[in-house]
């Protein structure tokens, strides 16, 4: 049988000894009882060495206790429960408690008991979590939910610094081929659905094939997005790159699926550059942002070889991505000081009595005169004003100064003056949101009729999209003629001719520079202008060097000629005195 006394002795021992601070004490704070533990803690912060009253020698850090509990109505029960108190600075030593947990508790009317533990390592624990929760929230992109550029960083930093021989690593940098299009036309909710759908594939592509248990792909991998539509993805433990550029190819085959977007079907391709690690570091890229950079250097170069692709990055890609971005700054500078200027090529009616009508009209043909490069050809800055952004500015200043110049010639040679104007527009032009107000601003401010204006696209443009349509049917409705440029390039045939807007197909110079030595070309250019015939167009053969291809086009009823045989793009004074001179020669 048991004393109940042994087992209250039993408690006021285990109580003693327990790793908590237990204090007993009066209503005024009076310590009756202290065990061990709560003396090892309140030892340090009693001012005066002396722990004979509890409220006086927690003053500093918990002077709300006295209040507390003098506010405490009922006859028993908890005052407060686990508040925490730090300890100040001069108090707190390496390695003792920074933080006491207090609790106070009403026995009866004469005594309480008050409960005091280091609460150092919780806090510790708490904020560690929160840091973590904090870290993971800025490390996290919130409408994929996937790591965003920076764990791709952290991620990148830990392979680079890590010895070679613990395998490869590959760095996929990812870009869709026409988000801002499909943003543009859709709206940015669309295009917020586009990017989670887009993220889903990349991660389905990542995991293995749930019929195949397959032990090496279990390695490390990382898909991320790392700004408005670029995702990335680590390989790592990559044995061969081949095995970098299978995967990357699955990811490509499941993002060019067409997507389901608010009932749009919508298709769209990615350019996909790969950095394999070990090269990537051979090559000179010594830190996350540098392999980063070239896989986003492939990519673009990926983009650039037409899209929906992959490219394995190489040392050259880094001097051209580099003469690119020399290119973007030095013209932004053209735009601003006004380097850029337009120049004229004649193209000439070519009359069925065998007359040619060298009023007909002329084509504007843009240039820069650069500081140190001399005059530089469209070709070398029109694709890359397309990519950073200044096709746009660069598009509207050449309409303008072509459309003033045009109705500066009417004022002065009035019917004698060219009679229609062909200015060529580029696929990032019709894509901005806006730019169809600004052709109608042009056309007011310069006062020219909009059926003397011809904008001139490209074939696989032409044929691209439902925006791209759409904004050609808006084009023709203003009352300007549209022309398909550069026939017989692109990817359009003569069979879907029909389904473009246009009103004039401009036959590409690679056919009538063969016109009269080849029999193909000569076929080629002879069913283009009966199919063009048969649907109301016009034709306009680009590029004739010689009077014997100015003879074969005409004999194939080309309406229409253009090239160094007539003349060669002129300033538009010098076009003036070649319109003057030809007159002469007709009159
Ligand atoms: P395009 O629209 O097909 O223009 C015809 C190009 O062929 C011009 O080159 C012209 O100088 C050249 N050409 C004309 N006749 C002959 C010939 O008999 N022989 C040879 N070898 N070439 C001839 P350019 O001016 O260098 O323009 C190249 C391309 O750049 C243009 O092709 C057009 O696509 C683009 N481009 C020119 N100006 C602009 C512009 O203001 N905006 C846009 N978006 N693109 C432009
Ligand atoms: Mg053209
Ligand atoms: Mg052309």
């Amino acid at each position: 049988m048991h004393d109940p006394s042994d087992a209250y002795e039993a408690l006021v021992q285990f109580l003693y000894r327990a790793p908590i601070g237990l204090a007993q004490i009066a209503p005024d704070g009076t310590v009756d009882m202290l065990n061990p533990m709560a003396s090892n803690l309140l030892m340090p912060i009693a001012r005066d060495g002396g722990l004979d009253n509890l409220y006086a020698v927690l003053a500093p850090i918990a002077p709300q206790l006295p209040q507390l509990a003098a506010e405490f109505r009922d006859a028993s029960g908890v005052i407060c429960e686990g508040l925490r108190a730090p300890l100040p600075p001069e108090l707190t030593a390496p390695g003792s408690p920074q933080v006491l947990a207090i609790s106070l508790m009403k026995l009866d009317g004469e005594r309480l008991m008050a409960v005091v533990t280091d609460a150092t390592l919780e806090v510790q624990r708490e904020q560690e979590t929160l840091l973590r929760r904090l870290r993971n929230a800025a490390r996290t992109d919130a409408l994929t939910r996937m790591p965003n550029r920076e764990a791709v960083r952290e991620q990148l930093q830990h392979l680079v610094a890590r010895p070679l021989a613990a395998g490869e690593f590959a760095v996929l940098f990812m870009n869709c081929d026409r988000f801002r299009q499909i943003n543009d036309t859709l709206g940015q909710a669309a295009g917020d659905e586009l990017l989670v759908q887009i993220a889903d594939r990349i991660r389905g592509a990542l995991r293995p094939p749930s019929d195949r248990i397959d032990a090496h792909s279990s390695t490390g991998q990382l898909a991320a997005r790392v700004g408005g539509d670029e995702f990335v993805v680590v390989l790592d433990g990559m044995r061969a790159r081949e095995d970098a550029e299978r995967v990357a190819g699955r990811i490509l085959d499941a993002l060019a699926r067409p997507y389901r977007v608010q009932g749009h079907e919508v298709v769209c391709g990615t350019s996909l550059g790969l950095a394999w690690g070990a090269e990537s570091s051979h090559c000179g890229a010594r830190d996350a942002d540098e392999i980063l950079r070239d896989a986003g250097i492939a990519m673009v170069e990926a983009k650039r070889a037409g899209g929906a692709r992959h490219l394995v990055f190489e040392a050259s890609m880094r001097e051209r991505a580099a003469r690119r971005a020399g290119i973007e700054a030095e013209l932004r500078q053209a735009l601003a000081e006004e380097q850029l200027f337009v120049v004229y090529q004649p193209v000439v009616g070519l009359l069925p009595d065998g007359g040619t009508d060298y009023a007909a009209g002329v084509e504007a043909l843009v240039r820069w005169r650069h500081p140190v490069r001399g005059v530089v050809p469209p070709i070398e800055f029109i694709t890359v004003a397309e990519e950073c952004g200044l096709i746009g500015a660069v598009g509207d200043f050449v309409l303008e100064r072509s459309c003033r110049d045009f109705m500066d010639w009417r004022t002065r040679l009035g019917e004698a003056a060219p009679r229609l104007l062909a200015v060529n527009l580029s696929r990032a032009q019709l894509g901005q949101p806006g730019w169809i107000d600004s052709v109608r601003r042009i056309l007011q401010v310069t006062g020219i009729a909009p059926e003397q204006l011809q904008l001139e696209v490209t074939e696989s443009l032409a044929a691209q999209d439902q925006g791209i349509q759409q904004r050609l049917h808006e084009l023709k409705a203003l009352g300007i003629q549209l022309a398909l440029d550069d026939f017989g390039t692109g990817y359009s045939s003569l069979s879907s001719l029909h389904l473009l807007p246009v009103d004039t197909v401009k036959i590409d110079r690679s056919f009538v520079s063969q016109a009269d030595t080849s029999r193909h070309h000569q076929v080629l250019i002879e069913a283009t202008v009966k199919v063009a015939e048969s649907l109301g167009m016009k034709t306009v053969a680009e590029g004739i060097e010689t009077q014997s291809q100015a003879d074969v086009v005409r004999a194939q009823c080309c309406a229409k000629g253009q090239g160094y045989f007539y003349s060669r793009p002129l300033p538009s004074d010098a076009l003036l005195d070649w319109l003057a001179s030809h007159e002469e020669a007709t009159a």
